[in-house]
């Protein structure tokens, strides 16, 4: 069975949590024995951390990532232990991020590309290939970012590790907004322009150091751009990959409560005031 956002459980019980917070009372009921089963298809590592692999896609190693790897299995779990308060899908979250903490570059400080590395071979052959850092929602430190504010709702418990990993991953986001498109080279929401602008609408602003909103804006003009004369966008039509999800990041820049097509959480939005910019993430520790 699929486990990933994109493809399978952990993808369906993000909506089911956000339909609960839209007052949809038999979908908790729904995503606490799906949270089961998504926490019975992890593998556990040799520190206690947990990873799923992509049979879909190949997977032997077990990718990182918010599209098909443990980042997007911590949000779900991190959002139904908070909606149901339960701290066993809590630490299942926690887990989830530890493992992917094993696979962080303190060198290139950013996530390094699990997918290449399984690419190169069981040894790493660097002339096959240079290691990959990403920068994107799919596989890459910004998605990473996104997948962390599950377990920030909660900002007494939250560990220091997790709450780094959120600044890590914004930071990144944010370069590879203000230099497109050196590292991001798509203009789609799932690993392009479009997706960094929607990332960056949720990141902490800091009025000294960054304009987000002028950096979202801009990422989501390049995406507008890129269309080819008859209207179509270089993936096509659909919503990660192509025109859809470049007029939904467009429509976002003129109203941002309307939902984001990478983060589909409602109750999130109700918790930012008029006026207010990106998720509340509290300031790294170390
Ligand atoms: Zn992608």
């Amino acid at each position: 069975m699929p486990f990933d956002v994109v493809d399978g459980l952990a993808g369906a019980l993000i909506a089911l949590v956000g339909a609960h917070a839209l007052g949809s009372p038999d979908s908790i009921e729904l995503a606490g024995p799906m949270g089961t089963l998504l926490m019975s298809l992890s593998v556990t590592d040799r520190s206690g951390g947990l990873y799923w692999l992509d049979s879909a896609r190949g997977d032997t190693m077990g990718f990182i990532g918010f599209a098909h790897g443990a980042s997007g299995c911590a949000l779900a779990l991190a959002e139904l232990g908070h909606a149901i308060c339960d701290p066993t899908f809590l630490e299942a979250a926690e887990r989830a991020c530890q493992y992917e903490r094993s696979w962080y570059d303190e060198v290139a400080g950013n996530w390094r590309d699990v997918r290449s590395i399984q690419e190169r071979g069981a040894v790493e052959n660097p002339i096959l290939g240079p290691d990959v850092h990403r920068y994107d929602w799919c596989y890459g430190a910004p998605g990473i970012a996104l997948s962390r504010t599950g377990l920030l709702l909660d900002s007494d418990r939250v560990s220091t590790e997790v709450a780094d990993d959120a600044h890590i991953g914004f930071t990144k986001a944010k370069s590879a907004g203000e230099s497109f498109p050196r590292l991001v080279h798509d203009v789609c929401v799932c690993h392009g322009a479009a997706g960094i602008a929607e990332i960056l609408s949720f990141a902490p602003e800091d009025p000294a150091v960054s304009d987000h909103p002028r950096t979202a804006r801009t990422l989501t003009h390049h995406a507008l751009l890129s269309h080819h004369d008859d209207l179509t966008w270089p993936g096509g039509y659909g919503l990660m990959l192509g025109a859809a999800g470049v007029g939904m990041a467009a429509l976002r820049r003129v109203d941002p409560t309307i939902v984001s097509p990478l983060l589909l959480l409602p109750h999130r939005y109700s918790q930012t005031k008029p006026g207010e910019h990106g998720i509340r993430v509290l300031p790294p520790r170390r």
